[in-house]
């Protein structure tokens, strides 16, 4: 049996290795961490549970077809419950709400009170919604690839989402900031840049609403590290092993093939390597030499990481009267990574069981941004703590004053840096996702290298934008080609 070693445990590397397993490969996974997850990750802190990865997620519906591959690598399974929270998010400017809802009909309508002067532009996005709709993710095999089962993708799917593909040209070619420009009222203005982001394509955006609309993008409940456990669960149930607290220093090339991997200086043997570390740091830093291919070099010069500062709060009282994701406009900015911040997003986990003690609630906040160089110097001057229980202080101070409940009564708060990412995940400047900017697609690198043989590439990195299910779907890809190269039967229902 071929012995397969997989770099991370995150759910790349989870997934990858669930379906080496199947397909007949003797698989060992090394983490640095000591946990499953990477950025799929919650943590507890004096009985508050913070979850610190996925919001909602794609698949999560029975009826989409990535909900099948989220089963087979045991990340759902019937006993899992998905939270479908509705109104998905709310935004507050000045006084006035936008909701997003999952009925189109119900945003429709509550867009239209807000502005009517916008009745053009709402009914063209709605319409446009309803067709994007019809677009799921599709898992789909590799060229010359032996399987088990020929996943399919029906004519009658490919019809259903032609209207969508038509209209798609139309959003990737403005950004969200663009996009809100259409629109007269500064409160739909300000939801629309919200809801991605003011550099991503427009595209992303209305991807996002249609998902929600589409009934899918829910929250399974118990979260990310939970869903994590899950799949290292039935990784570990099919024969495989996580060695955990494990870095790779390197991947071991001989002649240009892969043969294993380097761990605190010892060589452990492989006969094939899949690397789920993000793509743009391992081309230079896992092997003796940077890969130097077009497209690694294309990676170094295009990539625009996503990343975030995170802040977590345990509040001793109850918030269920608190919309669960909120978004509002502040007079006096959050001063994060020494940018101005005017508008705060909560996430409010007041109505989620085992989320926080009795009577007490745990909330988070994403501050989007590029901060990475403001931390690292915070690092490196000494002042790095000071900032952060600065930035927390000024948060639970916001906080207070839009919800009087809950000052002074913040029994623990929690930073996450860009830096705390970096550490954790060994990512680009602590990244978990790309920028899908205006013009670009979903561009995709290749799941293996050229120049070297045996080694195979998957994660988050590998398609932009990311995030979970790319991560999943390039995990099974990287084992197809590795089934194709070794003359293996790939095996996985889909
Ligand atoms: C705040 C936040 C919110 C998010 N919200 C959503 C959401 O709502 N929906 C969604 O779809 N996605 C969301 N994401 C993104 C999603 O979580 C990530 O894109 C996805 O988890 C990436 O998975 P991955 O396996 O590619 O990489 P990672 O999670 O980075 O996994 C890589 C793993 O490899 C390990 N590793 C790295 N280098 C080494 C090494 N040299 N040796 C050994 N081990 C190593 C790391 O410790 C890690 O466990 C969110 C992320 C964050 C942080």
């Amino acid at each position: 049996m071929k012995k397969v070693i997989i770099v991370g445990a995150g759910i790349a590397g989870l997934t990858a290795g669930v379906y080496a397993l199947q397909s007949g490969f003797d698989v060992t996974i090394y983490e640095s961490h000591t946990i499953p997850g990477g950025a799929s990750t919650s943590w507890r802190r004096k009985g508050y549970l913070f979850e610190g990865g996925m919001h909602w997620l794609t698949g999560s519906s029975p009826k989409t077809p990535f909900n099948k591959l989220w089963r087979e690598v045991g990340a759902l399974d019937d006993s899992v419950n998905i939270y479908n929270r509705d109104p998905f998010f709310a935004f507050e400017y000045d006084g006035q709400t936008a909701y997003l809802y999952r009925d189109i009909d119900k945003m429709r309508q509550n867009f239209l009170e807000i502005s009517p002067e916008d009745e053009k532009e709402i009914l063209k996005l709605c319409s446009d919604i309803k067709k994007f709709t019809k677009i799921a993710m599709p898992i789909m095999d590799i060229k010359n690839v032996k399987v088990k089962k020929k996943t399919s993708f029906g004519l009658g799917a490919l019809l259903g989402m032609l209207p969508a593909l038509l209209r798609i040209s139309f959003y990737s070619n403005q950004s969200t900031k663009e996009f809100a420009g259409r629109f007269k009222s500064p409160l739909l203005q300000s939801l629309f840049e919200n809801i991605a982001g003011p550099d991503f394509s427009a595209t992303a955006m209305a991807f996002t609403i249609a998902t929600l609309t589409s009934g899918d993008g829910g929250y399974p409940e118990g979260g990310s590290l939970a869903m994590a456990g899950r799949m290292a669960k039935r990784f570990e149930a099919l024969g495989g092993t996580v060695q955990y607290g494990k870095e790779v220093s390197k991947v071991s090339v001989h002649s240009g093939v892969a043969c294993g991997v380097i761990i605190n200086g010892e060589q452990i043997n492989a006969d094939a390597v899949i690397v789920t570390q993000d793509t743009r740091v391992a081309i230079d830093t896992l092997f003796d030499a940077p890969i130097q291919e077009p497209w690694a070099q294309k990676m170094r010069n295009s990539i625009k990481p996503v990343l975030n500062t995170f802040i977590s709060v345990g509040v001793e009282a109850d918030l269920s009267d608190v919309p669960e994701s909120l978004t509002f406009n502040t007079d006096e900015p959050l001063l994060c990574g020494g940018l101005p911040e005017y508008t705060i997003g909560i996430n409010n986990y007041a109505g989620y069981k085992g989320y926080a003690p009795q009577g007490c609630t745990a909330m988070t906040s994403i501050i989007m941004g590029d901060s990475y160089d403001f931390w690292k110097a915070c690092k490196e001057n000494g002042t790095y703590e000071a900032e952060k229980q600065k930035l927390a202080e000024a948060f639970i101070n916001i906080l207070g004053k839009k919800y009087p409940q809950t000052a002074g009564k913040i029994n623990v708060w929690d930073v996450a840096t860009p830096l705390t990412y970096e550490r954790y995940l060994h990512s680009y400047k602590g990244s978990w996702m790309s920028i899908m900017g205006k013009g670009s697609k979903m561009e995709s690198y290749p799941s293996k290298p050229e120049s070297i043989k045996n080694v195979y590439f998957a994660g988050q990195r590998i398609m932009i934008p990311g995030g979970l299910p790319v991560a999943a779907e390039t995990g099974r890809k990287a084992v197809q080609y590795l089934c194709r190269d070794t003359n293996t039967v790939f095996q996985g229902n889909i």
